[in-house]
């Protein structure tokens, strides 16, 4: 009994200490898109604004990309669960559970939720060698080209495959567009302004800057209402207003951790979340690239776990309805 007891009593010191002493070594980001992309912008200026309230600690972002972000999610379920590995990812920790019926971890049971970070819209957007200037004429040029005509996505479960999907499903195309899967889209972002691909659909943190400086074409935003508060996109219309009945989509990023990572661990990662959350820093960069900071309750666990919850159903319902899958 003593000896149970004297056990027991090592492992609640040793449990304290270690949290106590978290962080005590540089912490990775995985961000599971290639690097130069949205996923990967948000990760470093997270990572920036996150490295102070953690201490000064480094944190360093390591880019496993592959199979639409479902590599570096499972390398993440899989990893230590210590606090030193830590996943940035989007609206695919949910999409995907529709997208795939085969998934190697479970996207509410294998993670522990640190909390979500932003609200990102989609443009949809052409390379500079499609004659189209508007939506009207781009939309009639993909009529009169559907079957010829190439679409741009980050890999099967993206936020680029998904935003794909639904608009060919709510634009009812006779024939299909042909789909080329990229490990990110800053990969896919640069054929795109070469013209070796002709469309794509992807967060404004990665196509404000080409749509500003002319090297691609954009033709609308994704979400339900314009972005009035945004000096250049508030200029495109929504694609609800060119027609497409309740077209609504927004990407949304979060931080997570390996399931079993200390509940003290985890409070210090929230605390530095929402400490990074209100840096201005850190709320500018992101305006700048048409991102809105998380200010409610979604940026705590229980919040955010139960909005990926609610979002696994309503994607699944939009995936379904289109009725094409990733595996
Ligand atoms: N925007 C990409 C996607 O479509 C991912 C990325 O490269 O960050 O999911």
């Amino acid at each position: 009994m003593k000896k149970i007891l004297a056990l027991a009593l090592t492992a609640a010191v040793s449990a304290g200490a270690f949290a106590q002493g978290f962080p005590s070594k540089p912490i990775t980001i995985v961000v599971p898109f290639a690097a130069g992309g949205p996923t990967d912008t948000v990760a470093r200026q997270l990572a920036e604004a996150m490295r102070k309230p953690l201490g000064d600690v480094a944190i360093v972002v390591e880019n496993a990309a592959g199979a639409g972000g479902t590599i570096g999610a499972n390398k993440v379920a899989r990893a230590t669960p210590d606090g030193h590995t830590l996943l940035v990812w989007h609206i695919g920790m949910a999409a995907t559970a529709g997208l795939y019926r085969k998934l190697p971890y479970k996207p509410l049971e294998d993670f522990e939720y640190a909390g979500m970070i932003n609200d990102v819209p989609m443009t949809l957007l052409g390379s500079p060698k499609i004659p189209a200037n508007t939506y009207r004429d781009f939309e009639a040029y993909i009529r009169a080209n559907g079957g010829k005509v190439n679409l741009a996505h980050a890999g099967l479960g993206s936020a680029s495959h998904l935003c794909g999907l639904m608009w060919q499903s709510a634009m009812k195309l006779d024939k299909s567009l042909t789909a080329i899967a990229y490990r990110g889209t800053a990969p896919a972002m640069n054929d795109l302004i070469g013209g070796q691909v002709d469309l794509m659909c992807d967060q404004t943190t990665n196509t404000t800057s080409q749509i500003e400086a002319g090297r691609v074409k954009a033709y609308a935003v994704t979400t339900a209402k314009r972005l009035d508060d945004h000096k250049l996109l508030k200029d495109y219309p929504t694609l609800q207003e060119m027609g497409l009945r309740g077209f609504d989509l927004t990407i949304w990023h979060g931080l997570y951790a390996p399931k079993g990572t200390p509940a003290d661990v985890m409070k210090k990662v929230n605390d530095a979340l929402r400490v990074a959350l209100k840096d201005p820093k850190f709320i500018q960069g992101q305006q700048s690239l048409g991102a809105v900071v998380v200010t409610d309750n979604r940026v705590s666990p229980e919040g955010h776990k139960a909005f990926v919850s609610d979002q696994i159903t309503k994607l699944k319902t939009v995936i379904d309805a289109a009725g094409q899958y990733a595996d």
